[in-house]
């Protein structure tokens, strides 16, 4: 999509720093860390949010949740934890528009989020 931020990152026009990528998703470390391991997860496909997400796009989500969980174990922080979060919206405080799930770890995240 025209003039989306990560949609540019996905296609490599603006450098990022990669964890993993295969034909669907994108893996790279957030520019603004919130935590000591913060990276986030992106379609290629542009989806605007999971507002928009269907029964067809499930492939998709597995996929995106197993990559996690390989990953977190590759960190070393499948037993000490983290955390999956993908921002919805306005109130949800989604900044980008294009479908992505930040993964936080290697801290104690408090709950309820602000
Ligand atoms: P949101 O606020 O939409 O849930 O999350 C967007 C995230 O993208 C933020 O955590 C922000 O730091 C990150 N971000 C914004 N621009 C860039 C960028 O150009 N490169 C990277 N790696 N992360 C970005
Ligand atoms: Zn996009």
């Amino acid at each position: 999509m025209k003039d989306c931020l990560f949609c540019k990152i996905a296609a490599g026009e603006i450098p990022s720093n990669k964890l993993y990528e295969d034909d669907q998703i994108l893996v790279f470390h957030d520019i603004d860390p919130q935590a000591p391991v913060h990276f986030l997860v992106i379609p290629k496909e542009h989806i605007d949010s999971a507002a928009c997400l269907t029964e067809e796009n499930a492939p998709l989500i597995g996929h995106v949740y197993a990559t996690i969980a390989r990953l977190a174990k590759g960190l070393g922080v499948d037993e000490s934890g983290y955390r999956v979060v993908t921002n919805v919206g306005e109130d949800g405080g989604q900044s980008v528009k294009h479908l992505h799930f930040h993964v936080l770890a290697k801290r104690s995240l408090a709950w309820p989020p602000g």
